[in-house]
């Protein structure tokens, strides 16, 4: 496990989290973004100050160059993840990931009677695609509920929502705002025995800053994620496809850099990676999302596992006895590293400014999950998210200031 040693050194790297900034900031924001450590900053500066041309074009030096950090990169990237690199696709983000699976594969392979099958934990960016789609094709989105007090997905729905006739499969690997870890390597199993041509899709936005992740294990068609959370410069996200699955699949955009030959009337395009990838790329993103991945490997990605699980247990352990909180995290199963919660009567929005004024940076509101909200019976909460830079200390500051905010609104306490 990661010792205190060696989180003070790390938080070292990250200029926010360091002396170097004389702002006393606890930063426990992590799942909406993550701070940068100063690797990937000088990365990123690094390229364009000395590698930065038009990658796959150029046939001069700092071309090859720039074709040379985007290519790399994508190797980092395929091994982090244990994909081959033709499996992955560089995009902006998550949500570029999944709506170019809902226009390429949603739009062109459904048709009224199909299902879609999603979960109520999902982000907004794994739901609204899937309406879309669903709207567009007359297929039928279905969703997989989730136990409300433990916030595990309920057996049942497991068993009874997927059926022959769903074509699509799109969940989340871990909740941004319960927190639940998705068993998804089980449900995707699952899904496969009761309808042969399925499609499989992960949002693993959550998943991937805090675990080891290998996408031929769990079997998956798809798996989505963003570079800004984990480490990385926002821009850059990935999509992962089965190298077959993918180039089974049309073009998203069209234009530069994806062709194969262009006549005046048609044109034949590359295979996947490059045929999802028209238009000048994101090398400058590419290049610190690969010192992202590396700082990330240096640490150990079952170390970070290790050290947030057992700093999020300490927080949970110190909120879940606070009798002015409600809590919409449970720890009965492992959960992600995510605390979320509301002061009784009292507005998320007003919780996040009072603790604003003592420098804790938290998240208040629907975290981009309203149905989930409305199904418990919430309308916002306030979220406490954690990383592997983060310490003890800063929970027990965060757990001070909670009830300092609870007597400035004059709640009662035990
Ligand atoms: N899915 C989940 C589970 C998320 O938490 C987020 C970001 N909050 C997203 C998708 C969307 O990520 P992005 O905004 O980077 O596309």
């Amino acid at each position: 496990m990661l010792s205190k040693e060696q989180i003070q050194s790390i938080r070292q790297d990250f200029p926010y989290l360091s002396k170097e900034w004389d702002r006393d900031i606890v930063y426990l924001d992590s799942a909406a973004t993550t701070q940068k450590p100063r690797q990937v900053l000088e990365a990123v500066e690094g390229y364009y100050k000395f590698e930065n041309a038009n990658p796959h074009r150029g046939a001069h030096y700092l071309g090859q160059k720039a074709t040379e950090v985007y290519e790399d990169g994508r190797q980092v990237v395929a091994d982090f993840i244990g994909a081959k690199a033709n499996e992955v696709v560089f995009t902006n983000n998550t949500t570029q990931s999944i709506n170019t699976l809902a226009y390429v594969l949603g739009l062109n392979t459904l048709k009224e009677g199909d299902e879609i099958v999603i979960t109520i934990l999902e982000h907004h960016s794994n739901l609204i695609p899937w309406q879309f789609v669903a709207e567009k094709t007359k297929a039928k989105l279905k969703y997989i509920y989730i136990d409300k007090e433990t916030k595990a997905l309920k057996e049942e729905d497991l068993e009874n929502q997927i059926t022959e006739k769903t074509k699509i499969l799109a969940m989340t690997q871990s909740s941004n705002t319960t927190g639940t870890l998705v068993d998804v390597k089980k449900m995707i199993k699952k899904a496969r025995e009761k309808s042969k041509d399925i499609k499989t899709i992960i949002d693993g936005a959550q998943y991937i800053p805090h675990h080891k992740l290998n996408v031929k294990d769990l079997d998956c068609d798809f798996y989505a994620f963003s570079g800004h959370k984990m480490l990385a410069p926002m821009g850059i996200g990935v999509l992962y496809g089965k190298e077959e699955a993918l180039n089974n699949l049309p073009p998203f955009f069209y234009g530069g850099e994806m062709i194969e030959y262009v006549y005046e009337d048609r044109a034949t395009f590359l295979k996947a990676p490059m045929r999802f990838e028209a238009g000048t790329q994101n090398v400058g993103g590419v290049k610190g999302l690969t010192e992202a991945i590396k700082y990330l490997d240096s640490i150990g990605m079952e170390e970070i596992a290790a050290y947030e699980e057992s700093l999020t247990q300490y927080a949970y352990d110190k909120v879940k006895d606070l009798d002015f909180l409600d809590l919409y995290t449970t720890r009965e199963d492992k959960k992600g590293s995510v605390i979320t919660f509301n002061l009784k009567e009292i507005h998320p929005h007003d919780v996040a400014s009072i603790l604003d004024t003592y420098g804790l940076a938290i998240r208040s509101g629907h975290h981009c999950t309203q149905p989930l909200h409305r199904y418990l019976g919430l309308n916002a909460s306030c979220r406490a998210s954690f990383a592997f830079y983060n310490t003890q200390e800063e929970v027990d500051r965060f757990i001070a200031h909670l009830d300092d905010v609870r007597r400035m609104m004059g709640l009662g306490s035990k």
